[in-house]
This record gives C-alpha cells, structure tokens and sequence, in this order.
C-alpha cells in the first residue's frame, strides 16, 4: 500500500481537505494557461514586488497579484481609509473606514484573508527620498498605484538607479494611461514627461472625479505587465504608452519605442534628482478630493501616542487605535497624528493652515 492510499485509508477527510487547499489545486486554473504553466508559477511564487499605494489601483493590482501567488507583496501607503474611498477603492468596507485603520494594515488583513501561503507587508509610511532606498528595495518590480507626480518621479529614479522594472499606472475621470518602464531598454517615465506639471495644470479626481471601471480596467493592465514581467514573458510586454477612455470607448496605445531622450536626467544621465534631494523640510501635500493636507515629518520620529492622546483630551475629543490617534478641533477641523509623526489634518486644502495647526499642537 503506497502512502496516499495509507492516508486515505486513515482519513479521507483530512486527505480530502488537504488536496483542496494544496497550491497546485489553488493555481491548477493559472498553470493550466500555457504561457504561465508550472514554470511560471514557480516564477511567481519567488517573485518579490512592491506595491506604491493601495488605493483604487492598489486595491485591483495587489488582489491580481495575490491571487496569483506572488511570493512577496510589500504594500506602502501614507493614508486611513474614508468614506469616500468606498466608491472605488475594491478592498475596502465600512467598517474598515469607521475604524480609521490605515490602507496598508486594513488591505495587509484582508490580502492575508484571500492567500494566507504568501508574504505580506504592509507599511504604513510617505515614500519619501528619506525612504525611498529602503522602502523599495529587495523587490523585483515597483506597481505604482499612487495618485500623484512626485511619487512618480521617486520610483522612476530608484528604478533607473537600480535596474528595477516599475508600472506606471493613473487614472481620472473615465480615461487612464498605463506604461511599463524598462531600466535602459525603454523609455522612462522622464524621457515621456520631463518635468512634473505645476500644481492646478492637470485634472485630478479631485477636480474631474473618476468612475471605478477605469481604474480596474487600468489596474488589470499593470497586473498583466506584472505577471509577463515576473514569469520570463517579456516579448508579450505591450511597449507602449497605453491611453484608454472607457466613456468614449477608445483605446490608443502610443508606440514609445523610439522616445527614449538622450538627455533625460535619468536614464540618460543618471542625474537622481528627486531621490537624492536631501530635504529635512516638513512637506505639506493636499489630498485628491478630500479637504484634507497631509504633513510628513522633515524627519521621522516615534511618538508615544498614548502620552500625546492623553494630552490631546484637554484640547477636544481623541479617537485611538494600535496606529493613530485622531483629535476632533472642532466641528470642521480634525487632526489624524500616526506613530512616525505624519499627520492628516481633515477639514481644510490651506496647506499653510495645516502646518501651522501640526506645529501648534505638536512643535516643529
Ligand atoms: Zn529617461
């Protein structure tokens, strides 16, 4: 009697369960595709990747990719979850937003729900040139999945500087824009846009709103090039700048082949501008849509929050969780403080006014 008919024998139930639950069964539909097969799983399961926010893109992009077996998923995000997320950003529930959690924790807890054999890690943080080398190292790709330019131009820095393949992905409105950027093969995200657009010059979801069907629609592209990229299937890898506007049913992709500038900063010149800016400044960012500015630290520290909460009783109401604290000002203005000193300060777009109630409160 060989082993598994001994098992059987002693247990079918167990032996039963067991075979539903092995990852061969888990991924059986994924090897059956010929261009991924067993060889590419293996790949997948090995693979490392960092995904830069976890809001709507992040959330299409990373239950992609956690689904499919991704070995190691790092997820960083400055946010909480509100309620206007809900609209849009897939992995979130209500009771995610009424308890305050930050996406990367509440996003870690529900990805851990859906492929508890992976590695996930959450990190609650601003990428920031402070950070940034520490923050996206060790992985194989970089998923943008953030909503603004300075972030952008950060991973395509550490990108061009350490050879690693990152997707860009955006989206507003009904239309969206992806591309996958290949250190010294194609274009890099400077070598399309140069500079970042000054402030107020570009549609956001907060002037334009968006619909959720193009950020799945753009997501799934990202997660495609990621599943090519990660399985050794580069020659299916779209190459182009690839625009989509789901309203007006259109699709363009751009043939980038020959946009590679021989005097981009970056890729060109391996000028790092934007990683390598040693700023100690507090920095001051409104948020896409949601009357609130958030403040990072010039430099990061690590607050007893318990002792500040207790403070903060003097001054209004405290809400806490294990990774902030939250003080209601008033009936408009709120401040949301998380354990490495970033702030949230809710209830204005006046980033002047925000720094000043973060020094106010907390020193500089
Ligand atoms: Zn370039």
């Amino acid at each position: 009697m060989n082993q598994s008919e001994n098992n059987y024998a002693q247990d079918p139930l167990q032996l039963i369960s067991e075979n539903l639950t092995s990852s061969s069964n888990r991924y059986s539909r994924q090897i059956r595709y010929a261009n991924i097969g067993a060889t590419g799983q293996k790949e997948l399961g090995q693979a490392r990747i960092a995904i830069v926010g976890i809001g709507a893109l992040g959330s299409v992009i990373a239950q992609h990719l956690v689904r499919a077996g991704i070995g190691y998923v790092r997820i960083i995000d400055r946010d909480i979850v509100e309620w206007s997320n809900l609209q849009r950003q897939m992995l979130y529930t209500e009771a995610d937003a009424l308890a305050l959690l930050p996406k990367a924790e509440a996003a870690a807890a529900h990805l851990r729900a859906i492929n508890s054999s992976i590695s996930i890690d959450p990190i609650a943080a601003d990428l920031t040139s402070q950070n940034a080398e520490k923050l996206l190292s060790d992985v194989h790709l970089i998923l943008d999945g953030s909503d603004n330019f300075s972030v952008r131009y950060l991973i395509n820095d550490y990108s061009i500087k350490h050879n690693v393949p990152w997707i860009y992905g955006g989206a507003v409105g009904s239309s969206g824009m992806t591309m996958t950027i290949l250190p010294m093969e194609s274009p890099c995200y400077r070598c399309m846009f140069p500079e970042p657009p000054p402030p107020g010059t570009t549609d956001t979801c907060d002037t334009a709103g968006v619909i959720s069907p193009i950020i799945d629609m753009i997501a799934s592209i990202q997660a495609t090039e990621a599943l090519k990229l990660l399985t050794s299937n580069h020659q299916a890898l779209h190459r182009t700048l690839l625009q989509i506007d789901l309203w007006n049913h259109t699709w363009l992709p751009l043939n980038v082949s020959g946009a590679r500038r021989n005097d981009c900063p970056a890729c060109a010149h391996n000028h790092y501008l934007f990683l390598e800016s040693n700023r100690q400044e507090p920095i001051a960012v409104t948020l896409c849509g949601r009357q609130s500015v958030h403040i990072t630290p010039g430099i990061y520290a690590k607050l007893d929050l318990n002792s500040i909460a207790a403070n903060f009783t003097k001054i209004g109401n405290v809400e806490q969780n294990p990774y902030l604290i939250k003080l209601h000002l008033n009936d408009q203005l709120s401040l949301i403080l998380f354990a490495d000193g970033r702030a949230i300060v809710q209830g204005t777009e006046d980033s002047t006014k925000a720094r000043s109630i973060y020094a106010e409160l907390l020193g500089n």
